[in-house]
């Protein structure tokens, strides 16, 4: 008899990466495809749909091609995708406008405004951070900026969403997408009639919102021909990557947190019910009818140590030895003989302005206590140390918000560091786990795809096939240094908004003047 396989999509913002699994997590088949970002003016961050449309088409199409030789049985496909895209089509379904990405900053203003005014009652309803990532602010910068395009866009919708029509003709969106909306009534499950109204849109313009387990079928015999799929292959219409990424990594559990920093970072956690925070720093979004994932996102993780290298140490920024040793372990080599703490020195991450848990676009990085002591072997493992201490205060929120962790679960580009590990372990104070984990936010998509079509009982179950890599539990000597310095650093991260504002209107007014 053939094995059961089923084929995970995840629509990212750099590729679409395809991956065929069975029900004991081994991978069938895997194909890759990049595709442009369109940044026309900087804060600009774009896609164009047919260009992600094909990359699905083609890579679903080989990696059905791959698992069939293999005489696998493709017994479903499920998707994941990136959050926060929106584009317009017209009443003939014709694409108007590209996507603009969660990355795209035009409606920063419009997020500022709704800060003042009804942001919070919004984020409240709706578990999405007032932000300009978020379509309900790009909704607002058409409607003021290109009131022709707003008057004759019939729908709004996801690169998911578009996904979907071209593959079914209808238009439906998963609860998961749509909580990251902005629109959309956390608690009712539907989309919010108050917020549509302050937007100006109707809810025959959005798509119709359906349970992230919901089952199409029927794709055209020519296009189930070019996928190499039966006609009647069932696609599990799925969840969006961040709250996926948590079954990825096995953090399905409650108390069970998922902690990553790849070029940004995030810490998530998977709740039994809509959560959110009276001081607007944490995200709530739906994975399933019954789970939601609460966390926050930061700006600045490994993009910080990134410039640190690039910025510092520019000369050893092209050593990479055969062996596979970067820069960036030559780098965590150096921080490593510098005493935890950094003899003093703290580094507050906002280089590019922070989301969780302030959300605050004008925050920038500091480096605080530098005396004549300090070099810059200091200044990295600060950076280091800044990063997790920042990853740290969006744990607090979370914990307020009413979690009790049971473990953490580390995963992104950070984790290649032991260095930067045990860091996390000793300022989080507990033991870490790091799982193995490859391309979680597809094996998220086909882990949900099993269960919705009855192949695994619970989500769960993915923690047996992914293993453990490493653990690291705390130094209490390097726990009592980073008690001392964790107090300040929230304190200073509190106190210093008024300078941070100050100082991000003279750059604006020096960026204007060249
Ligand atoms: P992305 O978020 O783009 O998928 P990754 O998860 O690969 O990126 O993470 C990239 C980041 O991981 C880099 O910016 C760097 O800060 C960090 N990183 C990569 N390799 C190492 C390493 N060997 N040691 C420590 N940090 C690393």
């Amino acid at each position: 008899m053939k094995t059961d396989v089923i084929i995970g999509i995840d629509i990212g913002t750099t590729s679409t990466k395809t991956l065929a699994y069975d029900t004991k997590g081994a991978i069938w088949a895997e194909v890759e495809q990049e595709y442009p970002l369109y940044s026309p003016d900087p804060s600009w961050k774009e896609q164009d749909p047919e260009e992600i449309y094909a990359a699905v088409k083609s890579t679903l199409a080989e990696v059905a091609q791959q698992v069939e030789s293999k005489q696998g049985h493709i017994a479903g496909v499920g998707f994941s995708a990136a959050m926060h895209s929106i584009l317009a089509l017209d009443d003939e379904g014709n694409v108007l406008t590209n996507a603009l990405t969660w990355a795209d900053q035009r409606s920063f203003s419009e997020a500022e405004e709704l800060k003042e005014g009804e942001g919070h009652a919004i984020y409240l309803r709706t578990g999405t951070p007032i932000h300009p990532m978020s379509p309900l602010t790009k909704l607002m910068w058409f409607r003021r900026n290109r009131p022709e395009l707003f008057a004759k866009a019939t729908k709004w919708i996801s690169l998911k969403e578009y996904v979907c029509y071209r593959l079914f003709h209808r238009f439906i969106v998963d609860y998961s997408i749509a909580s990251a909306t902005g629109l959309f009534n956390l608690k009712e499950l539907s989309w919010d009639d108050e917020t549509l109204n302050l937007v100006g849109i109707k809810e025959n313009q959005l798509s119709q919102p359906v349970s992230t387990t919901h089952v199409v079928k029927g794709l055209d015999s020519e296009l189930a021909a070019y996928l190499n799929l039966d006609p009647e292959t069932p696609f599990v219409i799925g969840a969006s990557d961040g709250v996926l990424a948590n079954i990825g990594v096995g953090a399905v559990e409650h108390g069970s947190v998922a902690c990553s920093i790849g070029t940004s970072g995030a810490i998530r956690t998977i709740v039994n019910e809509p959560t959110v925070d009276p001081k607007g720093r944490i995200f709530c979004y739906a994975l399933t009818e019954d789970q939601w994932v609460i966390g926050g996102p930061i700006n600045n993780g490994g993009i910080s140590f990134r410039w640190a290298r690039d910025q510092l140490f520019p000369d050893i920024k092209e050593s990479i030895k055969p062996n596979g040793f970067t820069a960036y372990d030559e780098l965590t080599r150096r921080a490593s003989f510098v005493r935890p703490g950094s003899n003093g020195l703290l580094f507050l991450p906002y280089l590019t302005g922070e989301r969780a848990p302030f959300w605050d676009a004008d925050t920038k990085g500091v480096f605080f206590g530098l005396t004549l002591d300090h070099g810059r072997d200091h200044m990295v493992r600060s950076v280091l140390e800044g990063v997790m201490f920042q990853m740290y205060s969006v744990a607090i929120a979370l914990i307020e918000a009413g979690v009790e962790p049971v473990e953490y679960r580390a995963g992104g580009g950070f984790a290649r560091s032991e260095l930067w590990r045990q860091i996390m372990a000793d300022i989080f104070e507990t033991e870490i786990v790091v799982p193995e984990s490859h391309q979680g936010s597809c094996l998220g998509a086909a882990w949900l795809s099993m269960k919705a079509l009855g192949m695994i009982d619970d989500l769960s179950s993915v923690k047996e096939v992914i293993r453990t890599k490493v653990k690291h539990g705390p130094i209490e000597e390097n726990v009592q240094t980073y008690r001392e310095l964790k107090p300040v650093f929230l304190r200073l991260a509190r106190q210093l908004p008024d300078e941070f504002k100050a100082i991000s209107e003279v750059q604006r007014k020096i960026s204007t003047q060249h």
